[in-house]
């Protein structure tokens, strides 16, 4: 399906994009930090089709918005039951990266599944003989929601998060010291860094979100890509952890279901009724797409989104 760009939406664009300049991109994860601060870009699936504005040429990766396609992913594997023996589902309030909770808390299992300490254990959870197995189907499940047998991996980015990510690397230590986790860790990263490093454009992340919303099925052709029950999950795990050490004041301001990531992308699901796909590259302190969030909370406010 064409995605037709909308004049009204690019208004709510220009009125956002300004707000870019009081972010910064992310200097972490080096490739990362090539981003253009000031592109912003969205586009929204909704029964009567799909509009858009802003470049949505511009690629971005998925960084955390993986996050919710490998939980999708392991609880089909091994049931609800299994993944959350390992991790839990309460919001921490910590940056994402945080250790603190891991050795605070006894036993010593991450809170959530979208925080890197719970999101690096799930992508343990994945079922496969092997990495290139285990991301062949994490990228087919990308593909089925995004609708686009194109999407890949953007490898220079995953290249340069594995290279810099010690953050990540202690995170998996510890978890492996209280036998969350086991196996060899720098295949974990690489399947990790991989993941986050799927790269798509503002459409392929709004069907992504439409999907979510029309409960895992693809509202075009009927075909089931998730049961209910995991979309329910997903969905809460948005609302409740989904923006970050941010997610309160964004369910507050914003009052819909959505996911960040580090590379500016922003998911969102409106059940029954729309997925948006929202890229802004600069971020604001908590790390979500500064401009991505006046976006949303604007169009939220004008098409009263909100779904409290
Ligand atoms: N790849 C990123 C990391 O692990 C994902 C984090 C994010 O998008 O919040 O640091």
């Amino acid at each position: 399906m064409q995605c037709i760009p909308s004049d009204t939406l690019q208004e709510f664009v220009e009125k956002a994009r300004p707000f870019s300049r009081k972010g910064t991109v992310p200097h972490y994860i080096p490739a990362l930090a090539k981003a253009e601060q000031t592109d912003l870009s969205v586009a929204l699936y909704t029964k009567e089709g799909c509009v858009s504005a802003g470049d949505v040429s511009k690629r971005f990766t998925l960084q955390s918005v993986s996050k919710i396609i490998t939980l999708a992913l392991a609880i089909d594997d091994l049931g609800r039951t299994k993944v959350f023996e390992k991790v839990g589902m309460e919001p921490t309030g910590d940056p994402f990266n945080s250790i603190a909770k891991l050795e605070n808390q006894t036993p010593s299992k991450p809170l959530n599944p979208m925080i890197n300490a719970g999101a690096l254990t799930v992508t343990h959870l994945i079922q496969g003989m092997n990495n290139e197995e285990k991301l062949e189907r994490i990228l087919q499940l990308v593909r089925k929601m995004a609708n686009n047998d194109r999407i890949t991996v953007n490898e220079y980015v995953a290249k340069s998060e594995f290279e810099t990510a010690n953050l990540n690397r202690s995170l998996c230590y510890f978890l492996k010291e209280h036998k969350v986790i086991d196996g060899d860790i720098e295949e974990l990263l690489n399947l990790y860094t991989n993941q986050c490093a799927i790269e798509l454009n503002c459409i392929d992340l709004a069907h992504i979100g439409y999907v979510l919303a029309n409960d895992g099925i693809n509202p075009y052709n009927g075909e089931i890509i998730l049961s209910k029950d995991i979309t329910r999950i997903v969905t809460t795990f948005m609302v409740t952890c989904g923006m970050y050490n941010e997610s309160g004041e964004f369910a507050i301001k914003v009052g819909i279901p959505a996911k960040s990531g580090v590379s500016g992308a922003v998911l969102s699901s409106i059940p029954e009724k729309m997925g948006i796909g929202v890229y802004g590259p600069a971020l604001n302190e908590k790390g979500n797409s500064i401009a991505g969030v006046r976006l949303l909370q604007s169009l939220s406010n004008q098409l009263q989104l909100n779904i409290f």
